[in-house]
């Protein structure tokens, strides 16, 4: 082949102009892989060297798998998991309130510090789609974070404020789940 029909990229060059900041993503939407690409953006930046904190809001049934895994990175990467007593539909509004406000304190510590370069807050936009958290206050956080810190923000629902305040926003869009086929959830891929 010609070398000048090779057009694979090999290396990228620095591009003027483009400055590097602490991102605030947003991975949201009905599709499955939220958590997981959070997981993984962890990982990447657990590769790195980078200190990492994630806050899970939902507390499942289960322990998870990447509750499990990140805690042997124990040092290098926090995790909080606060979403005890999330009662949902049991109208236990008030506790569930409590429950969110006494983990959002946790997140403006790990928003404001020195320390982590990458916080994850899984499930919050969940929390603020059911009016646990108001969407305007952790705005106000994230606009006042340092500068190198990257904010990472999953859950369906993400209010419309915080998408246009974000550097990026991904949205999951569901084609099939095998829930819809009466499978249901399985260690290592949903948990
Ligand atoms: P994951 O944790 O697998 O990355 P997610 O974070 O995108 O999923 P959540 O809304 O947090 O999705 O729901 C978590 C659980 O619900 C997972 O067990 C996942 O498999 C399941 N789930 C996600 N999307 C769907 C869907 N569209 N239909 C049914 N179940 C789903
Ligand atoms: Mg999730």
């Amino acid at each position: 082949m010609d070398h000048r029909e090779d057009r694979a990229p090999r290396q990228y060059k620095a591009t003027k102009g483009f400055t590097k900041k602490g991102l605030i993503m947003v991975y949201t939407g009905e599709g499955k892989g939220k958590t997981t690409a959070a997981v993984g953006t962890a990982l990447r930046a657990l590769g790195h060297g980078y200190k990492v904190a994630i806050v899970q809001f939902i507390k499942g049934k289960w322990k998870t798998g990447e509750e499990k895994a990140l805690k042997m990175f124990r040092g290098q990467c926090d995790v909080f998991v606060l979403g005890d007593g999330f009662t949902w539909e049991t109208g236990g509004l008030e506790r569930d309130v409590e429950t969110a406000r006494k983990a959002w304190i946790k997140c403006c510590d790990l928003l404001s510090d020195q320390e982590h370069q990458l916080v994850i807050l899984d499930e919050i936009n969940n929390v603020i789609d059911y009016n646990f958290l108001d969407a305007q206050e952790v705005i106000r956080q994230l606009k006042e974070k340092p500068p190198f810190k990257h904010v990472l923000l999953t859950g369906r629902g993400a209010p419309q404020a915080l998408m246009d305040m974000a550097d990026l926003v991904t949205r999951m869009t569901c084609v099939k789940h095998p829930f819809d086929k009466g499978i249901k959830a399985q260690p290592g891929i949903d948990y």
